[in-house]
């Protein structure tokens, strides 16, 4: 193993300056919250929600579906937590679905399809299995797709979106030991060398890498040195992570998500070509940010599907309906039905997830009422 690379002293006001010059800038259109600071409650902004064209609603419409059939039979979210990883079958799966390029054009083998319908899967696919919903994630939110599709070359787009969209799992790697939150002291090295500086050579250690582990391409932010010809500065990279010097050190185990693929990379002498330099020498840690502020729409679409999940279990626990509302159109329902009809529903098991473990007794008792029809498997955000 190679000494850490030693960090950068950084005053506190480096540290502001850098984090502050790479902000985003150019907001082209108007934020309902920043108004809201400013006194201003502009409903109009998000209401009514704009709807999607048919055609774009209709792909995404069919993907779910398939992606639903798929969460429901094929995917067993306690034995990736049991065994702490996806099984290879899962991912084999998932690839041929079309999940790796979701969000990917369909000029380069994705599936094109818009925000919306790329959240509502990450939280149908994320409460099947909030491992999934990860590796998913980090692969189409922050790994190498979401930078290249907002800062790529159109080389670069033609040499590594198909792969991203149908075969290749990508992670993005800024965060280093003891550098999360102040990237200014970012260690991680890429020295211009060769003829003409055609390649970089990058030294450096990753930390808390998601998809790390088993990724075939990696985004990696590192320092290059100002010299004559280069601005230097924090500059992104699309890296093979089958490149030489290329060590995943350590899988990082957590007390959930077990099936995390998160962990810690080595680059030693690691020769990356300048052609998979993303954007200008400099400009790695806004592309950085910019790409993280994309990428973690995903985060609370995924936490939406948990909660709707967690809220349905409870529910089907309780036996219980919400408020008057419902309760009021359950016994309607109910009274449709034949008596002998009037026992709990089968459990529904959108997903393999744990159903033997939910109650399955039938006697008349509260825990046993006919289900609210909202009990029933979750209605993913419309
Ligand atoms: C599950 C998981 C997955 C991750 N995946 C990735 C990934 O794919 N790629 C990647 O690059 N990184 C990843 N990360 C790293 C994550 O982005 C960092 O954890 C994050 O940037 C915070 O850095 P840190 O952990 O070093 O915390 P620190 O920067 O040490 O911060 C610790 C605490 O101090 C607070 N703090 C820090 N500085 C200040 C300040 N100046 N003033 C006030 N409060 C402050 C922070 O808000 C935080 O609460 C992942 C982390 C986790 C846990």
């Amino acid at each position: 193993m190679t000494a850490p690379t030693p960090k950068p002293s950084v005053s506190e006001r480096e540290a502001r300056q850098v984090a502050e010059a790479a902000r985003e800038q150019d907001w082209r259109k108007p934020s309902f919250a920043k108004e809201l600071f400013l006194g201003r409650f502009r409903l109009d902004l998000i209401h009514p929600h704009p709807m999607p064209p048919p055609e774009d609603a209709l792909r995404g419409e069919e993907f779910l579906a398939k992606l639903r059939a798929f969460c429901e039979t094929k995917i067993d979210s306690a034995r990736i937590e049991r065994e702490a990883r996806i099984p290879d079958e899962t991912i084999k799966g998932l690839k041929e679905l079309g999940a790796l390029g979701m969000k990917i054009d369909t000029k380069y083998g994705g599936l094109g399809l818009t925000q919306v319908y790329y959240n509502k899967a990450l939280a149908l696919v994320g409460s099947a299995s909030p491992a999934i919903g990860a590796l998913l994630s980090a692969h189409q939110s922050i790994g190498v797709p979401q930078p290249l599709k907002i800062f790529g070359t159109q080389e670069q787009k033609d040499a590594f979106l198909p792969r991203c969209a149908t075969t290749d799992i990508t992670a993005f790697l800024l965060t280093e030991p003891d550098v999360g939150s102040d990237p200014a002291r970012l260690a991680t090295t890429a020295v211009p060398d060769g003829d003409g500086g055609d390649h970089y050579v990058l030294d450096g250690v990753k930390l808390w890498t998601t998809n790390g582990v088993v990724a075939d391409l990696l985004v990696v932010m590192a320092r290059v040195p100002k010299s004559e010809g280069h601005k230097g500065g924090i500059t992104a990279f699309v890296v093979e992570a089958d490149s030489e010097g290329v060590t995943v050190e350590n899988r990082n185990a957590f007390m959930g998500l077990r099936g995390l693929e998160n962990g810690v990379t080595r680059f030693h002498q690691v020769r990356v070509p300048a052609a998979n330099r993303i954007g200008p020498e400099g400009a790695g840690l806004k592309i950085a940010l910019t790409t993280l502020n994309t990428g973690r729409l995903s985060l609370p679409a995924m936490c939406v599907g948990a909660g709707k999940w967690c809220l349905k279990i409870a529910r089907e626990w309780s036996g219980a309906v919400s408020s008057g509302v419902s309760r009021s159109r359950t016994t309607r329902r109910s009274a449709r039905r034949s008596p002998s009809s009037r026992r709990p529903r089968s459990r529904s098991k959108p997903y393999s997830t744990s159903p033997r473990r939910w109650p399955t007794r039938t006697a008349t008792t509260s825990a046993s009422r006919p289900h609210s029809p909202s009990c029933t498997a979750p209605r993913w955000p419309g």
